[in-house]
Protein backbone atom coordinates (compact mmCIF):
# COMPACT_ATOMS: atom_id res chain seq x y z
CA UNK A 1 0.00 0.00 0.00
CA UNK A 2 1.58 3.46 -0.89
CA UNK A 3 1.57 6.06 1.70
CA UNK A 4 -0.71 9.47 2.14
CA UNK A 5 1.87 12.02 2.99
CA UNK A 6 1.54 15.26 4.32
CA UNK A 7 3.88 18.04 5.08
CA UNK A 8 2.23 21.07 6.66
CA UNK A 9 5.30 23.80 6.80
CA UNK A 10 4.89 27.10 8.03
CA UNK A 11 6.58 29.28 4.73
CA UNK A 12 7.89 28.41 1.56
CA UNK A 13 11.31 26.77 1.86
CA UNK A 14 10.46 24.89 5.18
CA UNK A 15 8.94 22.15 3.31
CA UNK A 16 12.35 21.72 2.06
CA UNK A 17 14.44 22.36 4.32
CA UNK A 18 12.78 20.26 7.02
CA UNK A 19 12.02 17.19 4.74
CA UNK A 20 13.01 18.10 0.95
CA UNK A 21 14.95 14.11 0.69
CA UNK A 22 12.58 12.60 2.64
CA UNK A 23 9.38 14.20 0.68
CA UNK A 24 11.69 12.67 -2.77
CA UNK A 25 11.95 9.16 -1.04
CA UNK A 26 8.32 9.33 -0.75
CA UNK A 27 7.72 9.95 -3.96
CA UNK A 28 10.13 7.44 -5.31
CA UNK A 29 8.44 5.01 -3.38
CA UNK A 30 5.34 5.78 -5.25
CA UNK A 31 3.86 7.39 -2.30
CA UNK A 32 1.30 10.42 -1.89
CA UNK A 33 2.86 13.82 -1.07
CA UNK A 34 0.77 16.94 -0.48
CA UNK A 35 1.73 20.43 1.13
CA UNK A 36 0.39 22.84 2.71
CA UNK A 37 2.50 26.04 3.54
CA UNK A 38 0.66 28.30 6.00
CA UNK A 39 1.87 31.82 5.69
CA UNK A 40 2.53 33.82 2.73
CA UNK A 41 6.31 34.78 3.37
CA UNK A 42 8.20 38.11 2.66
CA UNK A 43 5.41 40.50 4.55
CA UNK A 44 7.29 40.48 7.54
CA UNK A 45 10.20 42.15 6.23
CA UNK A 46 7.98 45.68 6.91
CA UNK A 47 6.87 46.79 9.91
CA UNK A 48 3.56 46.91 8.75
CA UNK A 49 2.32 43.97 6.86
CA UNK A 50 1.77 45.28 3.23
CA UNK A 51 0.43 42.90 0.94
CA UNK A 52 -0.08 45.30 -2.02
CA UNK A 53 3.29 46.19 -1.51
CA UNK A 54 5.10 42.88 -2.11
CA UNK A 55 2.17 41.82 -4.58
CA UNK A 56 4.69 41.24 -7.15
CA UNK A 57 7.22 39.09 -5.24
CA UNK A 58 4.38 37.45 -3.05
CA UNK A 59 2.97 36.07 -6.77
CA UNK A 60 7.03 35.16 -7.64
CA UNK A 61 6.86 33.27 -4.48
CA UNK A 62 3.96 31.56 -5.18
CA UNK A 63 4.84 30.42 -8.41
CA UNK A 64 8.12 29.16 -6.81
CA UNK A 65 6.23 26.90 -4.41
CA UNK A 66 4.18 25.36 -7.45
CA UNK A 67 6.84 24.86 -9.27
CA UNK A 68 8.88 23.38 -6.31
CA UNK A 69 5.84 21.11 -5.76
CA UNK A 70 5.67 20.06 -9.01
CA UNK A 71 9.69 19.47 -9.67
CA UNK A 72 9.57 17.47 -6.38
CA UNK A 73 6.72 15.74 -7.78
CA UNK A 74 4.12 16.03 -4.72
CA UNK A 75 0.80 15.65 -6.33
CA UNK A 76 -1.03 18.89 -4.46
CA UNK A 77 0.31 22.07 -2.93
CA UNK A 78 -2.30 24.81 -0.77
CA UNK A 79 -1.23 27.76 0.42
CA UNK A 80 -3.58 29.16 3.57
CA UNK A 81 -1.60 32.55 3.08
CA UNK A 82 -1.50 33.28 6.87
CA UNK A 83 0.42 36.36 7.71
CA UNK A 84 4.06 36.15 7.09
CA UNK A 85 5.76 35.81 11.17
CA UNK A 86 2.65 37.08 12.54
CA UNK A 87 0.60 33.71 13.27
CA UNK A 88 0.35 34.56 16.68
CA UNK A 89 -2.42 37.52 15.47
CA UNK A 90 -4.54 34.74 14.42
CA UNK A 91 -6.57 32.00 16.61
CA UNK A 92 -5.38 28.78 16.63
CA UNK A 93 -8.38 27.65 16.10
CA UNK A 94 -8.53 29.31 12.81
CA UNK A 95 -4.71 27.93 11.94
CA UNK A 96 -6.45 24.80 12.70
CA UNK A 97 -9.18 24.42 10.74
CA UNK A 98 -8.05 24.30 7.32
CA UNK A 99 -5.48 21.93 8.29
CA UNK A 100 -8.28 19.82 9.74
CA UNK A 101 -10.53 20.47 6.51
CA UNK A 102 -7.41 18.89 4.20
CA UNK A 103 -6.86 15.94 6.19
CA UNK A 104 -10.66 15.41 6.31
CA UNK A 105 -11.06 15.14 2.71
CA UNK A 106 -7.40 13.84 1.94
CA UNK A 107 -6.89 11.38 5.32
CA UNK A 108 -2.97 11.24 5.10
CA UNK A 109 -1.34 8.40 7.17
CA UNK A 110 1.67 10.10 7.52
CA UNK A 111 2.42 13.90 8.40
CA UNK A 112 5.49 15.83 8.94
CA UNK A 113 5.65 19.46 10.25
CA UNK A 114 7.64 21.71 12.78
CA UNK A 115 10.21 21.23 15.53
CA UNK A 116 7.82 22.57 18.59
CA UNK A 117 11.24 24.17 20.24
CA UNK A 118 11.46 26.46 16.98
CA UNK A 119 12.64 30.17 17.38
CA UNK A 120 10.23 31.24 14.74
CA UNK A 121 6.34 31.82 15.85
CA UNK A 122 4.86 30.19 12.93
CA UNK A 123 6.73 27.13 13.31
CA UNK A 124 5.74 26.93 16.82
CA UNK A 125 2.02 27.85 15.83
CA UNK A 126 2.24 25.33 12.48
CA UNK A 127 3.04 22.60 14.97
CA UNK A 128 0.04 23.18 17.40
CA UNK A 129 -2.08 23.23 14.85
CA UNK A 130 -0.79 19.87 13.24
CA UNK A 131 -0.48 18.10 16.25
CA UNK A 132 -3.94 19.28 17.59
CA UNK A 133 -5.46 18.46 13.92
CA UNK A 134 -3.64 14.89 13.94
CA UNK A 135 -5.17 14.14 18.15
CA UNK A 136 -5.51 10.49 17.76
CA UNK A 137 -9.66 10.38 17.84
CA UNK A 138 -11.68 7.69 16.91
CA UNK A 139 -11.27 7.36 13.12
CA UNK A 140 -8.08 9.00 12.64
CA UNK A 141 -6.12 8.05 9.64
CA UNK A 142 -2.67 9.87 10.46
CA UNK A 143 -0.65 7.06 12.33
CA UNK A 144 3.01 8.57 11.69
CA UNK A 145 3.58 11.83 13.18
CA UNK A 146 7.23 13.41 12.74
CA UNK A 147 8.68 16.61 13.38
CA UNK A 148 11.39 17.93 10.97
CA UNK A 149 13.86 20.66 12.04
CA UNK A 150 14.39 23.89 10.06
CA UNK A 151 18.02 25.57 9.75
CA UNK A 152 17.84 28.93 10.77
CA UNK A 153 15.29 28.33 13.27
CA UNK A 154 15.41 25.18 15.45
CA UNK A 155 19.28 25.36 15.87
CA UNK A 156 18.35 28.89 17.32
CA UNK A 157 16.66 27.60 20.34
CA UNK A 158 19.01 27.97 22.90
CA UNK A 159 20.55 24.68 23.71
CA UNK A 160 19.65 24.72 27.95
CA UNK A 161 16.22 24.73 26.98
CA UNK A 162 13.69 22.09 27.34
CA UNK A 163 12.84 22.96 23.67
CA UNK A 164 15.85 21.55 22.37
CA UNK A 165 15.48 19.66 19.21
CA UNK A 166 15.65 15.73 20.25
CA UNK A 167 16.28 13.33 16.91
CA UNK A 168 15.38 9.83 17.09
CA UNK A 169 14.10 9.34 13.73
CA UNK A 170 16.48 9.32 10.58
CA UNK A 171 16.28 9.33 7.40
CA UNK A 172 18.99 8.63 4.47
CA UNK A 173 18.53 10.68 2.01
CA UNK A 174 21.82 10.11 0.01
CA UNK A 175 20.42 9.48 -3.13
CA UNK A 176 17.91 12.64 -3.62
CA UNK A 177 20.23 15.24 -1.51
CA UNK A 178 20.96 16.24 -4.58
CA UNK A 179 17.87 16.77 -5.70
CA UNK A 180 17.09 18.37 -2.92
CA UNK A 181 19.39 21.37 -3.57
CA UNK A 182 18.15 21.63 -6.82
CA UNK A 183 14.48 22.33 -5.12
CA UNK A 184 15.80 24.66 -3.01
CA UNK A 185 17.45 26.74 -6.08
CA UNK A 186 13.76 27.55 -6.89
CA UNK A 187 13.90 29.52 -3.39
CA UNK A 188 16.77 31.62 -4.28
CA UNK A 189 16.01 34.66 -2.88
CA UNK A 190 15.31 33.03 0.51
CA UNK A 191 18.73 31.55 0.77
CA UNK A 192 21.68 33.24 2.73
CA UNK A 193 25.63 33.30 1.87
CA UNK A 194 27.76 30.67 3.84
CA UNK A 195 28.01 31.05 6.62
CA UNK A 196 24.37 31.60 7.34
CA UNK A 197 22.84 28.07 8.30
CA UNK A 198 19.52 28.97 5.40
CA UNK A 199 22.91 28.36 2.83
CA UNK A 200 23.36 25.36 0.39
CA UNK A 201 26.91 24.50 1.96
CA UNK A 202 24.77 25.02 5.58
CA UNK A 203 22.07 22.86 4.43
CA UNK A 204 24.50 20.43 2.88
CA UNK A 205 26.89 20.60 6.55
CA UNK A 206 23.48 19.76 8.29
CA UNK A 207 22.36 16.85 5.99
CA UNK A 208 25.95 15.51 6.53
CA UNK A 209 26.67 15.35 10.02
CA UNK A 210 23.12 13.96 10.33
CA UNK A 211 24.31 11.27 7.99
CA UNK A 212 27.18 10.45 10.07
CA UNK A 213 25.27 9.57 12.98
CA UNK A 214 23.44 6.79 10.75
CA UNK A 215 26.14 5.49 8.87
CA UNK A 216 24.86 7.42 5.25
CA UNK A 217 26.45 9.98 3.69
CA UNK A 218 23.44 12.50 3.65
CA UNK A 219 20.44 12.49 6.22
CA UNK A 220 17.38 13.93 7.51
CA UNK A 221 16.38 13.59 11.33
CA UNK A 222 12.99 14.04 12.79
CA UNK A 223 11.56 13.52 16.05
CA UNK A 224 8.71 11.31 16.41
CA UNK A 225 5.28 13.18 17.74
CA UNK A 226 3.43 9.65 17.36
CA UNK A 227 3.80 6.05 16.15
CA UNK A 228 0.54 4.13 16.19
CA UNK A 229 1.20 0.29 14.52
ZN1 LIG B 1 9.93 29.10 8.20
Amino acid sequence: MNKKVLVVAAHPDDEILGCGGTILKHISNGDDVRIIIMAEGLTSRNDMRDIEKYQHELNVLYKNTCQVAAFMGAKKVKQCNFPDNRMDSIALLDVIKPIEEYMGNFQPDTVYTHHAGDVNIDHMITHNAVITACRPLPGQSVHTLLFFETLSSTEWQMQTSDKVFLPNWYVDISNFFEKKIKALRFYESEMREYPHPRSYKGVEILAKSRGLIIGTEFAEAFSIGRIIR
